[in-house]
């Protein structure tokens, strides 16, 4: 039984399916907007439904972005050589903290897992297959996260590029195995972006 009114009820759960969020917080976070004035409530809210309506994937590297292409796209000091590939849009905010990789992103938006039915056509390998045709990219840095699901994807994709004359290395030193890149500090980012290696 619920101690709670059902619209608060119903507001505790909205914040309860958020990510890392528990049932105490999800309660937290409920009082704390009903403190809030209406005014500050519809400013929170708008906030969520702009970047919801104006955010959109760039067309070439699928990273979120309000612009399309997005601003590292278009960025001509960007080295278009080198293309460091992520499994999420969040991989290119811990990339870009390091401020030591200066070329082009690919987001594979996933990565590949026969466990939960997701195939290589399942994310963006055939639009970065497609990037690396035109012939003007060098290397390729699979920068997948260091767990089963993100190796699988880094090998299936370097075998692919193979033929196609382009450099594919890995970051490896630094970042523990099972760990997120995400989560990861920028040191050691940094530290596993110099130590690629070929695969
Ligand atoms: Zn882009």
């Amino acid at each position: 039984m619920s101690y709670y009114s059902p619209s608060i009820e119903k507001l505790i759960e909205a914040f309860e399916k958020l990510p890392s969020i528990g049932n105490k917080t999800a309660a937290r976070l409920a009082f704390y907007m009903l403190d809030q004035s209406e005014e500050e409530i519809k400013e929170f809210v708008s906030a969520i439904q702009d970047a919801k309506h104006n955010l959109k994937y760039c067309s070439k590297c699928y990273n979120i972005s309000d612009t399309d292409p997005c601003n590292i796209c278009a960025n001509p000091a960007r080295d278009n050589k080198v293309i460091c590939v992520v499994e999420d849009v969040k991989d290119v905010i811990a990339m870009e903290r390091t401020h030591e990789f200066k070329g082009l992103y690919h987001v594979l938006h996933g990565s590949i897992s026969p466990m939960n039915g997701i195939g290589p056509d399942e994310i963006r390998i055939k639009e970065l297959l497609a990037r690396l045709m035109e012939g003007e990219v060098k290397e390729i840095i699979l920068a997948t996260n260091p767990k089963v699901e993100g190796e699988a994807t880094a090998m299936y994709i370097s075998k692919l590029v193979k033929p196609l004359g382009v450099k594919a290395t890995r970051i490896a030193h630094g970042i523990p195995v099972g760990g997120d890149l995400e989560y990861t500090d920028e040191v050691t980012l940094s530290k596993a972006l110099e130590g690629r290696r070929e695969l």
